[in-house]
């Protein structure tokens, strides 16, 4: 590569970001002290990980800091560490590209609006660029820790669609960012605003941030914040606020966590793990390949990031670090994947992961459904994914309920075994295309009028995630729109004297029924489901619902036949007037109606649209009679 200078252009969505940071974050904008701390502190942390197999890496500099100096006669700030640095290629790259996944769906989600926009940047993670809010030029000085003097980088911008790069002499090793202050942010030079917000954005990281002494001569300088990695302090001492500026830290979300759970453990196995709650779900949760995991540290010494083996999938979006006292300093991701210390470390983490939803959901409920509508759908995952812990999860999962007057008031399975009618041996439940169409079927029309509680699904995953459970408290799940409704000691004998009698009556209705509809269906019965409705498609216990059956069809994969059951409402007026049609090519077209009537229902959509169409309309023209006027001759 060559070491002249030489200028380019920003990517379009970096550029794109600069303007709109520049202009919307600008009521916060000392974020870019706190950004570029974080990223000073990332670069140490990568050079002492390095130097653990490498030492002659740190040399004579072994002292790793941060140093911020403010030079009011220049109308700099210089944030420098002596960390990892640089070279020319990822200077270009790091610092003229965003390489975040995400990216694309973060620019779909803007909105024009700069409240809600800058809250999006946020959780986006501003990092380095956020520079640009207070400076009207930024300068990069660096040098990677493994390339000699002349390998220096000089980087400049001044966010005006273009940067520069040329190869410089640099003695130091490490990162220096020069701000040149735009007029109106001078502020940060003052020395007293300086060191208040150093210390706010520091104090959790594990490097002393050094100022110059103030009125000294000399150029002494003195540690600025604690210097020492919060996790390692002992809880009592420790403010909230210090816990979230650590979750901004490793997190890159602006927002804060809803909730942190930090341990020590002694004893056999030692260490520490202090775990987050995010309170909003990344851009990037339903990616598989997305980055995941807690931020490994072995005594102290950062080892890498996302570390996935200490957390389950479906705890994906728990962010943290996890300290160990015992693992070999140069444990890689392919050891991690079989040490059997790591192995048992998960198993407690996911607990400690566990019990700290269960806290949330029991002590600050508002909280926990905020945690539900951005992650339930991650945690139902367990369920499969973790059968020794599904007794832990089954208290944590939240529904839309016909208790609720909206599908936004959710209840837990602990609230609806409280409110059990008497007699009520099962869990009810129905999954529906959505939430309203749940809530609106006839399956559930005789358990509404009995007052008895159904819980209501509508996610993909639900009807998956209902298969691997069996039971809460004793009492079994069952799916409102499969087989018997099970009512046991629900039903009362006016209930059963009815189905009887309906049955006996209706044995050649159902008779005639079965014969037009052939193949269609396994059954026709009289069903106890229904009070309103004239009929309604029932699956078997082990059949496939629709929905199932279109995600598979969707996916490409087989789908086994299956024969649902016609269910009839036999005092419906539609149902009795069928019984006095002795025709049976018209009793065939009618019953052919109720039954893609009932599919649609079931379904939301029919075999042949066309069909039932001229159905229907045939019905109706019998129905408006003589009177109707002729249809126009041209019509079919
Ligand atoms: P993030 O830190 O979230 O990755 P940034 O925009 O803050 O995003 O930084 C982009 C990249 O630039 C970093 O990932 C890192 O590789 C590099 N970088 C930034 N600051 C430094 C620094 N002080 N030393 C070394 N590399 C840095």
């Amino acid at each position: 590569m060559s070491t002249t200078r030489e200028t380019l252009e920003f990517q379009a969505q970096t550029r794109e970001l600069l303007q709109l940071m520049i202009h919307s974050l600008y009521s916060h904008r000392e974020i870019f002290l706190r950004e570029l701390i974080s990223n000073a502190s990332d670069a140490n942390d990568k050079l002492r990980f390095l130097a653990l197999s490498n030492p002659e890496l740190l040399g004579k500099d072994s002292d790793l800091a941060i140093w911020i100096d403010a030079d009011a006669a220049r109308g700099t700030l210089t944030v420098r560490d002596n960390g990892i640095g640089m070279s020319r290629e990822e200077a270009v790259s790091h610092l003229g590209t965003i390489a975040k996944s995400g990216t694309s769906e973060f620019f779909q989600r803007l909105t024009g609006d700069q409240q809600q926009d800058a809250q999006l940047i946020g959780q986006f993670g501003v990092g380095f660029y956020s520079a640009f809010i207070v400076s009207e030029r930024v300068e990069v000085l660096t040098r990677r820790a493994d390339a000699p003097d002349s390998a220096g980088v000089r980087w400049e911008s001044s966010a005006e669609g273009q940067f520069s790069v040329e190869t410089i002499e640099r003695a130091e090793r490490g990162t220096s960012v020069i701000l040149h202050l735009k007029e109106d942010a001078k502020e940060f030079l003052d020395p007293f605003r300086l060191r208040a917000l150093v210390r706010r954005y520091s104090d959790h990281i594990a490097f002393q941030v050094r100022m110059r002494k103030e009125g000294s001569a000399t150029l002494e300088y003195e540690p600025v914040n604690q210097a020492q990695a919060l996790w390692t302090r002992p809880r009592a001492e420790l403010r909230d606020e210090e816990y979230r500026d650590l979750y901004r830290h490793i997190a890159h979300d602006g927002a804060d966590p809803l909730a942190w759970s930090h341990n020590r453990v002694e004893g056999k196995r030692e260490y520490t793990s202090l775990l987050y709650l995010p309170s909003r779900a990344p851009f990037d949760l339903w990616q598989r390949e997305a980055a995941r995991g807690l931020k490994l540290y072995v005594r102290r010494v950062f080892i890498m990031d996302n570390a996935e083996q200490f957390l389950p999938l479906y705890l994906r979006f728990v962010k943290g670090i996890v300290d160990s006292n015992d693992l070999p300093l140069n444990i890689s991701r392919e050891l991690l994947q079989q040490d059997r210390e790591v192995e048992a470390m998960r198993g407690a983490l996911t607990r400690r992961a566990l019990e700290l939803l269960a806290r949330l959901a029991k002590e600050e409920a508002d909280k926990y459904q905020q945690f539900w509508r951005e992650f339930g759908r991650v945690l139902k995952e367990g369920l499969g994914e973790d059968a020794a812990n599904r007794e832990r999860l089954l208290p944590l999962l939240r529904f839309a309920s016909t208790a609720g007057s909206s599908n936004d008031e959710t209840v837990g399975l602990a609230d609806y075994v409280a409110r059990l009618r008497p007699g009520q041996e099962r869990i009810y439940y129905l999954i529906g295309e959505s939430l309203d169409a749940a809530r609106e079927s006839p399956q559930l029309e005789l358990l509404r009028q009995k007052g008895i509680e159904v819980l209501l699904l509508a996610d993909r995953i639900d009807e998956w995630v209902m298969g691997q459970v069996s039971e809460f408290e004793g009492k079994r799940f069952k799916d409102v729109a499969r087989g018997e409704l099970e009512l046991a000691g629900l039903a009362d004998q006016a209930d059963r004297a009815r189905i009887e009698a309906e049955r006996k009556e209706s044995k050649a209705l159902l008779k005639r029924f079965k014969d037009a509809l052939g193949q269609r269906v396994l059954e026709v019965r009289v069903s106890e489901r229904l009070r309103e409705s004239p009929a309604l498609l029932v699956r078997g216990e082990g059949d496939l619902s629709a929905q199932m059956r279109r995600v598979l069809a969707t996916a490409g994969q087989s789908v086994p036949v299956s024969q649902p059951v016609l269910e009839l409402n036999v005092t419906h007026p539609l149902v009795r007037y069928l019984e006095s049609v002795s025709e049976p090519e018209a009793f065939g077209e009618l019953a052919r109606l109720l039954y893609d009537e009932a599919s649609l229902l079931d379904e939301g959509q029919i075999a042949n649209p066309s069909d039932f169409s001229r159905r229907l309309n045939q019905l109706l023209v019998r129905l408006i009679g003589p009177a109707a006027p002729p249809p126009p001759a041209a019509a079919s």
